[in-house]
């Protein structure tokens, strides 16, 4: 069997993310091999005796600054044990995350992804260690824990075997830049209002044709940008 994919993620609150991964598709994921969650708590890389991971920001001003001493000897020691193909800090001035960054990173092996708190970590860090720069959207976070668990989620569900339907990742919206067709279940009658006759036809290319263009419309409409029609 191959290696599984491996994604290494350093915080100085590791608690509120392990339930994250301790549920549902991320959890069956890790049980069944095809991805490894390591999550480091920065605080036991401190050799502070208070454990302390920021300190007060040079120049003045307010918020804390993530120090670049536990972290380099976080990312260091992991590196020493293996190579990385990224090493990425979740930070709001990253490069905007989407399904095609999701795609390309779920084809790597081996990822560090840095979470960040208070106002940031010291630049040195951005400079000596990190490879990549990710932002989730143009709003600011208190911490860099729930960015680096979306995008954790976006890969995971991407990697071969995670998903019961293999082909059930791939009609999702975004990918082929089309947003996903809409989707029905029974009843095929709730109160009078019915489903497409079509999905009831059983005639599979009739149904792929339909699922066609709805997608194009719902994207023409919503998102027009996706089609470079904006
Ligand atoms: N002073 C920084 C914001 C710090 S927010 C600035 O203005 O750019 C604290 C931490 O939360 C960041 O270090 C980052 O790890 C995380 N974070 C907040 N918003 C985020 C976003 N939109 N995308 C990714 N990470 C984010």
């Amino acid at each position: 069997m191959h290696q599984p994919m491996r994604i290494d993620i350093i915080t100085c609150l590791p608690r509120l993310l392990d339930s994250f991964f301790a549920h549902s598709i991320l959890q069956r994921a890790q049980q069944s091999g095809l991805v490894e969650v390591a999550i480091h708590d920065l605080r036991d890389y401190s050799v502070d005796k208070h454990r302390r991971v920021d300190d007060y920001a040079f120049g003045g001003g307010a918020g804390m600054v993530m120090s670049i001493d536990p972290i380099a000897r976080c990312i260091r020691n992991l590196q020493a044990e293996r190579a990385y193909d990224e090493v990425i800090y979740m930070t709001p001035d990253g490069k905007r995350f989407d399904q095609r960054t999701a795609n390309r990173l779920s084809l790597t092996r081996n990822l560090i992804i840095l979470c960040g708190h208070y106002k940031g970590v010291d630049e040195r860090v951005r400079q000596l260690f990190i490879t990549k720069e990710i932002s989730i959207g143009d709003y600011v976070l208190s911490g860099g824990e729930l960015p680096a668990a979306i995008v954790s989620d976006a890969i995971i569900r991407l990697l071969p075997g995670v998903l019961t339907d293999e082909t059930s990742a791939l009609t999702d919206s975004f990918q082929d830049n089309l947003l996903a067709p809409p989707v029905y279940t029974r009843p095929a009658d709730f109160e009078g209002h019915t489903v497409p006759d079509v999905l009831l036809s059983g005639h599979e290319a009739k149904i792929n044709e339909w699922r066609f263009e709805q997608a194009l419309s719902r994207t023409r409409q919503r998102r027009p940008d996706l089609l470079g029609e904006d």
